[in-house]
């Protein structure tokens, strides 16, 4: 099969394309993304938060390309075999990329390494999200925007999830911007639209050399159950995962901030409770007092 818009051989189905017209179709989706959803302005100072696998190295590459302000922020959540060698890789990419990369730790930051938290029989997803997502907005008080690198399959798999879950606040967050909330630095999805596979050729493609590890606790999640099941579905019924997301989008209800959030006490972060989540687990896991 030729390439739909030359005489090259498609390296691609759906779209078919070849090497130099699919590049160029991945980096025109994350651009008109940005455009179409206002996700970001030239003034601002953007942090990407970086794992260190395909999609986030894509999203810094391509930001950088495009000349925006970036940096990078890396959580290292002490998982052996898995994170060292991400983070090795991360440290080469944005050396020779010249992005400023910080790198926090769990185990300087909370207290305590994700892979000794789990030996106590703890939930490593919920545990490690938590203390992430509490991370990564301590540390972009100074940055415009946090551009994370969830794609199409993620974003479909969010969708579903929350549905199952029946967790109506988050499911109205989603999304390829979060809406602007107090104590929270905006979070955008640039590559929203381009499918997980999509993202793999590009990163093959371009010779990122990416490691190609998955953390060892992934196949656990619930999330993992979510994807099997619509990566299914999407075999027997092609373009099923964008179609969750286009829907979803036409009906999505305006993001209302019924939540009253306060700050909370023993570290300053935005909460809906007494205290925030981040700090409620390390309480338990004897971490603070
Ligand atoms: S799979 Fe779970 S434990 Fe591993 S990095 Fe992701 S959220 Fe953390
Ligand atoms: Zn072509
Ligand atoms: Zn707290």
């Amino acid at each position: 099969m030729n390439c739909k818009l030359c005489t090259q051989k498609a390296i691609i189905d759906s779209p078919s394309y070849c090497k130099k017209h699919f590049l160029k179709y991945v980096e025109q989706t994350a651009k008109q993304t940005i455009k179409k959803y206002d996700l970001l302005k030239r003034s601002d100072k953007v942090c990407v938060a970086v794992s260190g696998g395909k999609d986030s190295i894509t999203l810094l590459y391509i930001l950088k390309q495009l000349k925006y302000d970036v940096e990078a922020l890396a959580i290292d959540e002490g998982i052996k075999n898995y994170r060292d060698e991400t983070l090795a890789f991360l440290k080469r990419f944005c050396k020779k990329h010249k992005i400023k990369l910080i790198i926090k730790s769990f185990e300087k930051e909370v207290g305590k390494r994700l892979d000794k938290i789990v030996k106590t029989g703890n939930p490593a997803c919920t545990i490690c999200g938590t203390f992430r997502r509490s991370l990564l907005n301590k540390y972009t008080k100074n940055y415009d925007k946090i551009a994370t690198g969830h794609n199409l399959d993620d974003e479909a798999q969010a969708v579903l999830m929350n549905l199952l879950k029946a967790q109506k606040s988050l499911y109205d967050r989603q999304g390829p911007k979060t809406g602007k909330r107090k104590g929270f630095t905006q979070k955008i999805k640039p590559l929203y639209f381009l499918k997980e596979k999509e993202i793999m050729i590009y990163s093959i493609l371009m010779n990122f050399d990416v490691p190609f590890t998955e953390c060892p606790y992934a196949k656990d999640s619930f999330r993992a159950y979510v994807r099997d099941e619509l990566n299914l579905l999407e075999t027997q019924k092609p373009g099923t995962k964008k179609n969750i997301l286009l829907k979803y989008l036409k009906n999505k209800s305006a993001e209302k901030n019924k939540l009253e959030l306060s700050f909370c006490p023993l570290c300053g972060e935005p909460c809906a409770e007494e205290i925030c989540n981040s700090c409620r687990i390390r309480k338990t896991l004897g971490l603070i007092a």
